[in-house]
C-alpha cells in the first residue's frame, strides 16, 4: 500500500482517531505494528494472544495499541523506558517473537524543520512558520508510509520468554484509608497493612 491508500484505510483512521492527529511518529508505529503482525502471522489480539513490548512512550505506541490490540489495560502492553523506537511483538500461540527497531535515518527532521520546531516550542514562530512546519510534518508522515519497510526498520526474530498473563487477585482493604487495593500491593508499616497512597503520605 502507498501513503494515499494507507491514509484512507480504516486501520489508519482508527489510529488517528485514537491518537488525535497524524504525525510521523504515528506513521512509524503503524508501520512497525503492521510489520510485526505480518511476521508473526497474527491479527489483532482480542484477549492476550499477542504481547507488545515498547521501548518508548511517544506517538507511535498509540498505533501499536490500536492495531495489535495490546493495550495498557489488558496487561499485554509492556513499556520499557529506554527512549528507543524499538517494538517487540510476541505471539503466545506460536511462541514466536519479532523485534522491530527503527533505523537511524528512517524519518529524520530536516534542519529547516528542526529550526521551526524550536521556534514553535519557544512560542516565537509566526503564522507562516507554523503553517510551513505542519506541512513538512505531514509530508514526513507520508514519506514514512511510502518507504520500503527495510529502509525504516531492522527486523529480526527473537527468543524471549513470554511474561505471565495479567494477574487477577482479590483486593484487601487498606487499614489506613479503608480503600481496597490488590493484596500484593499492600505493605505492612507499624503493624498495619497500608496501600501505596498512604505509605507515601
Ligand atoms: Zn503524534
Ligand atoms: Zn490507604
Amino acid at each position: 500500500m502507498n501513503a494515499d491508500e494507507i491514509l484512507s484505510s480504516e486501520d489508519f483512521k482508527r489510529c488517528v482517531d485514537f491518537h488525535g492527529h497524524i504525525c510521523p511518529g504515528l506513521a512509524i508505529g503503524y508501520r512497525a505494528a503492521k510489520a510485526g503482525l505480518e511476521c508473526l502471522d497474527e491479527s489483532r489480539a482480542v484477549d492476550e494472544e499477542i504481547v507488545a513490548i515498547v521501548e518508548n512512550d511517544a506517538c507511535g505506541v498509540d498505533a501499536v495499541q490500536v492495531l495489535t490490540g495490546c493495550t495498557f489495560g489488558k496487561g499485554n502492553f509492556i513499556y520499557k523506558d529506554h527512549g528507543k523506537q524499538v517494538f517487540t511483538f510476541l505471539g503466545r500461540k506460536s511462541g514466536k517473537g519479532v523485534r522491530v527497531a527503527k533505523k537511524p535515518d528512517a524519518n529524520k527532521r530536516s534542519e529547516k524543520q528542526q529550526d521551526l520546531f524550536k521556534k514553535i516550542r519557544e512560542e516565537t514562530a509566526g503564522e507562516e512558520e507554523r503553517k510551513t512546519f505542519w506541512e513538512m510534518h505531514h509530508q514526513r508522515s507520508r514519506q514514512v508510509l511510502d518507504k520500503p519497510i527495510q529502509e525504516l526498520f531492522s527486523i529480526r526474530f527473537v527468543d524471549i520468554t513470554l511474561p505471565p498473563k495479567a494477574m487477577i487477585e482479590p483486593s484487601v482493604v487498606c487499614e489506613e484509608c479503608g480503600e481496597p487495593a490488590m493484596a500484593s500491593r499492600l505493605t505492612e508499616k507499624n503493624g498495619r497493612k497500608m496501600c501505596g497512597d498512604c505509605l507515601t503520605e
